[in-house]
């Protein structure tokens, strides 16, 4: 049977926190938003409020809809608000003990019905899974970033996760206007398992001088047609989430061609983790960005 989502809460109010939370908003649910840090909440709403402007401004939603949106998203810090959720969407940091103890933490405070499900970009649902108390309510529910443009959701089955939570995850994600492709629950699914490989050989072809950070991406937009380059889409994404995922695909699948490159682990090591902290491969402090090497 197919339940219906009446009631979201999600954790990590990060770049894809705040945009989970935006469509599952304007698609008319309530949410409930919650983070470690209040100051994260309260950055969320504002980039909330900015991007729907810019749906405003191009005509793709009305004023009083982006209103109405805003108005049914509340935050939080406190677990205890979960528990009138029927869904609850964990998108913090990528690191498996941080997101194993938000589980653990999350689910007394759970109706018996709620379905967990988690935004990971690379770790296994099984063993997320069996950190909760409920594996089969429990579901890899991977969004695009950024998730308000982005088409696709990869649904990812752990071992125990059963069917009627799929099918519910499932029209979920076409109520949110996405496309679902299914993916396997091994190390990084479909869309990083390719992606994230790539990011680590253009950084290679850095740090091996076969390209400079500007040639590198203009070769890979011009001559592969990407609409990023690959240096500049690391630090879209997190040069810390891309480090991460290269991990989990090293260790997952014990081959050494997923070895994370050492100017990339140097990179997060430096804290200079793209975007989101204004550098990266990239400057951000500057208009246009200016190459770091
Ligand atoms: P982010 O760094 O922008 O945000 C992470 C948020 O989690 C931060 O606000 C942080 O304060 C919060 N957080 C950390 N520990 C917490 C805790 N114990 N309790 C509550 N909140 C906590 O990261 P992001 O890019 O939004 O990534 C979040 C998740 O989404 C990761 O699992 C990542 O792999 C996945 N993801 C990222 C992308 C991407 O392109 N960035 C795409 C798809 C999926």
């Amino acid at each position: 049977m197919v339940a219906a989502v009446t009631r979201v809460g999600i954790i990590g109010a990060g770049q894809m926190g705040n945009g989970i939370g935006h469509i599952c908003a304007l698609a008319g649910l309530p949410v409930i938003l919650l983070d470690a840090k209040q100051d994260a909440l309260d950055k969320a709403l504002g980039v909330m409020a900015k991007n729907m402007d810019r749906q405003v401004g191009k005509g793709t939603i009305t004023a009083e809809a982006k209103l109405e949106a805003l108005g049914r998203i509340t935050t939080s810090t406190d677990y205890a608000k979960f528990g009138e959720c029927d869904l609850v969407i964990e998108a913090a940091t990528e690191k498996e003990d941080v997101k194993k103890a938000i589980l653990r933490t999350l689910v007394p405070h759970l109706n018996a019905d709620c379905i967990v499900a988690t935004n990971t970009s690379s770790i296994s649902i099984t063993r997320l899974g069996a950190a909760t108390d409920r594996p089969g309510k429990f579901i890899g529910m991977h969004f695009m970033n950024p998730v308000p443009v982005m088409k696709l959701v990869e649904v990812i089955r752990g071992i125990a996760t059963d069917e009627a939570t799929f099918q519910t995850i499932e029209a979920l994600a076409t109520r949110l206007n996405k496309v679902t492709a299914a993916a396997e629950d091994f190390p990084a699914f479909i869309v990083n398992r390719i992606l994230v490989p790539m990011i680590n050989e253009a950084v290679y072809a850095l740090y091996e001088g076969v390209g400079t950070i500007t040639s590198i991406d203009a070769a890979m937009k011009l001559g592969a047609n990407h609409p990023m380059g690959p240096l500049e889409l690391g630090d879209f994404i997190g040069l810390d989430t891309c480090l991460s995922i290269m991990q989990v695909l090293y260790e997952g699948l014990s081959d050494s061609k997923y070895r994370p490159c050492p100017l990339l682990v140097k990179y997060v090591e430096a804290g200079w983790v793209g975007r989101k902290a204004g550098r990266g491969f990239y400057d951000y402090g500057t208009t246009p960005p200016t190459p770091t090497r």
